[in-house]
């Protein structure tokens, strides 16, 4: 009871600022939830019965009788029945703006079982739309998951779509149809730009319709700047208004009540505050700024300075995280490796293959050391080890200029890392924000790497007995990207469509809560106030259909979240499961 008391008053302490003004017996919630099992993720990882709001905040967490002696008159309750209850959660790694106007926009082949699927799909909204207009998917697909075995060319897009321009999304390349690559002006004759490649089939000479890389960059430019063709793939800043407040329920249903935004224009800022100002948005968002790596160093630096405001500025709805991605490699075709490949996206020899780095190091340099200059963290997409080498040769570099450990430097991904880089790492205060796309994509990833490699991708148990802080996200293209399927994967390293992979990296399911909630508030700076449920802490919260510390591991990917609070706000509620008396 002592113990409840102090911590109650410290609750109201951080929880108002007229603590003089009331006594402690006046001291009541507005919500109580109790009868439960609160996982609290606080350091002791402590398991309590209750849990009571005020405020938008947690007043107090223990046992039933104290907790629900903190009613009063107009005080709602929710007797839990032994339901769990866990922090919300955080997915450190999610291209929101561009999965909810995707998922809005564009055909969803993400878990489609064949092309023939895929194109009939595109076919249903090519008669929807004008000639002439884009029609493109969203990505998230795999060729495994094909019963075809094999990605989309030209020639499956052009029966469908003669009228057209079509553009099949793909994590890091894309396919075209005829009708978009002659809008483009892409030939046989058309060179791979640096960093790039546009695939020519070894046989005829012809473009297959895939660019890859920087590539893809020749249509996401038009697409982008909203020429002619391409209307239907910018969207006007109510359609993304309108995309956001509909997709971000989706979010809230799967228990996520904050996200990082990996890499957006200060454009799609204006959508977010707008939300944020209006007190519609029920996620709450950091957001990393875009920069375009295709620009000269000076410019992008300058384009730095004319910013007033950097990492850390916002409040805990909406806050400025960095600038990413700035990725330094690819994805797994592309991953910057220090051995040779396995396989290759081209025509390349696997054993001259080492992928293709996006920036050159000199550039990457100055621009990281302007960023530690203005204020600013780095958060680059790093995927390979030869790819961490570098950044980790350019973050030491910024680190002269000004200490970058106070920043909380990022490095995203970091699917392939070796042990000899774990001390620079820690050396440097970094932060790892790691994700589940083994899960979804093992058996690309092991085409292009091998077995040995794959294995040791993500390498959570041995980060975090390194002692290094990790976080974790989706980054997938799909909406919403269910977390449960991320921490099953983490616990488990059971995949999608490939069985099991490096069971060594397994980590405990404590662990796997902890990254998702806790570690990623840490990350964002906001280890004080969110990531576990603690007195003083925003109420963010999610009860579970299934107690997550002892389902069976295969039920832990149907997890459900019945009830999602966001600052004590009710932002998903299963009425048939959980009633609010
Ligand atoms: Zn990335
Ligand atoms: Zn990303």
């Amino acid at each position: 009871m002592k113990h409840i008391f102090m911590s109650l008053l410290f609750a109201f302490i951080m929880a108002t600022d007229c603590v003089v003004a009331e006594t402690h017996a006046d001291i009541t919630a507005d919500l109580i939830l109790f009868n439960g099992k609160i996982v609290t993720v606080n350091r002791s990882f402590d398991i309590e019965q209750a849990i009571a709001i005020r405020a938008g905040r947690i007043l107090a967490v223990g046992e039933n009788d104290p907790i629900r002696a903190l009613a009063g008159t107009a005080t709602r309750v929710v007797d839990l029945k032994g339901k769990t209850v866990i922090p919300g959660l955080i997915d450190g790694h999610y291209h929101f703006m561009n999965k909810a106007i995707s998922f809005t926009m564009a055909v969803d082949v993400a878990l489609v079982d064949s092309i023939e699927e895929m194109v009939k799909r595109i076919k249903e909204k090519v008669y929807q739309v004008p000639p002439g207009n884009l029609v493109y998917t969203t990505s998230g697909w795999l060729p495994q998951q094909f019963k075809e075995k094999r990605v989309p060319t030209r020639y499956d897009l052009d029966p469908v779509s003669p009228d057209n321009p079509v553009i099949v999304m793909g994590g890091h390349s894309i396919y075209l149809n005829t009708y978009a690559l002659q809008e483009l002006g892409i030939t046989r004759e058309t060179a791979s730009p640096q960093g790039g490649t546009i695939l020519m089939d070894p046989e005829t000479g012809e473009p297959t319709g895939r660019l890859i890389e920087n590539a893809s960059r020749l249509a996401r430019k038009n697409w982008i700047s909203g020429g002619r063709i391409w209307t239907m793939g910018s969207a006007t800043h109510e359609q993304k208004l309108e995309a956001i407040k509909t997709s971000q329920k989706k979010l809230n249903a799967v228990g996520i009540t904050s996200i990082r935004e990996p890499g957006i224009s200060a454009e799609d800022m204006r959508v977010y505050q707008e939300l944020r100002d209006n007190g519609e948005l029920t996620v709450r968002v950091s957001m990393n700024y875009s920069l375009d790596s295709s620009r000269p160093a000076e410019e992008l630096i300058k384009q730095l300075e004319t910013w007033g405001v950097s990492t850390g500025f916002g409040d805990s709805m909406l806050r400025l995280d960095g600038i990413g991605e700035f990725g330094i490699d690819g994805g797994f075709e592309a991953a910057l490796m220090s051995e040779h490949y396995v396989n290759t996206p081209g025509n390349e020899d696997p054993e001259e293959y080492f992928g293709l780095q996006r920036i050159p190091t000199e550039k990457f340099e100055q621009v990281l050391q302007a960023m530690s200059r203005l204020g600013w963290r780095a958060c680059i997409h790093i995927v390979g080890d030869r790819g961490l080498d570098i950044a980790l040769d350019a973050y030491e570099k910024a680190n002269q200029v000004k200490p970058i450990a106070p920043k909380r430097w990022v490095i995203e991904h970091a699917h392939y890392t070796r042990p000899d880089q774990f001390k620079r790492i820690s050396d440097l205060g970094l932060v790892i924000s790691t994700q589940f796309h083994p899960y979804m994509a093992a058996q690309n990833m092991t085409h292009f790497w091998g077995k040995d490699r794959s294995s040791k991708t993500m390498r959570m148990r041995d980060w975090l007995d390194a002692g290094l802080l990790v976080g974790g996200g989706s980054d997938w293209t799909l909406l919403p990207a269910n977390p449960f399927w991320i921490i099953y994967f983490w616990v488990t390293r059971d995949t999608r469509l490939g069985g099991v992979i490096g069971p060594d990296q397994r980590i405990s399911r404590e662990e796997a809560l902890r990254v998702m909630t806790i570690n990623n508030a840490y990350i964002t700076f906001e280890e004080d106030i969110k990531g576990s449920l603690e007195p003083g802490k925003l109420a963010d919260l999610v009860v579970l259909s299934d107690d997550i510390l002892t389902v069976p591991d295969d039920q832990i990917k149907g997890i459900n979240p019945l009830l999602t609070l966001l600052g004590g706000k009710v932002v998903h509620h299963n009425r048939e499961a959980i009633t609010i008396n």
